[in-house]
């Protein structure tokens, strides 16, 4: 059978957090050998996610996010979970530019950065009980042929 290796963790929805949670999943990447870039690509986009969690999941007030982290061989999966309030449309949501919040500032790209980021990223969300983003990347899978 493949080796798997898993860690979760759950924090407050605080934004000082996010800074601890991507890099305990760097941390935990680094037994992949991953690149630079690598390390870069899933920090980005696990920083995407706790930000929408923190802010249109729970809507700035303080309850639990989980990051459910699993290695498979050379791919990465990672689950960001809320249990905040949902998403109504996730197409709509997906969509490069589309945001809920134009009077925070906010841009719309936190998804299409994940999607550029990450190689699958699949949203499962119910309004009123919480989204999860679940996220896959292949990582540190290098063409070791030269070395050899
Ligand atoms: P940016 O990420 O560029 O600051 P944004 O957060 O609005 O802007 P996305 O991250 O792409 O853009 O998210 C798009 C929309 O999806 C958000 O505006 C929000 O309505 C919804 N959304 C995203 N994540 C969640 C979540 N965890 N809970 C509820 N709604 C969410
Ligand atoms: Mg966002």
């Amino acid at each position: 059978m493949e080796h798997t290796n898993e860690m979760s963790i759950e924090f407050d929805s605080r934004s000082c957090n996010e800074g601890f949670a991507r890099v305990a999943v760097a941390a935990f990447l680094t037994q992949l050998n991953p690149t630079l870039e690598e390390v870069a690509d899933v920090k980005t986009a696990v920083s995407e996610a706790i930000t929408n969690a923190i802010i249109h999941g729970y809507e700035n007030q303080v309850h639990k996010i989980r990051i459910e982290c699993k290695i498979a061989g050379h791919e990465l999966y990672l689950t960001v979970i809320d249990k905040g309030k949902g998403i109504e449309d996730v197409r709509q949501a997906m969509e490069p530019l589309f945001t809920t919040r134009p009077e925070w500032n906010r841009s719309g790209m936190g998804f299409a950065f994940m999607e550029a980021f990450m190689d699958e990223v699949v949203v499962v969300s119910e309004p009123g009980c919480g989204t999860e983003v679940h996220m896959k990347k292949t990582v540190g899978n290098r063409n070791h042929e030269f070395m050899d």
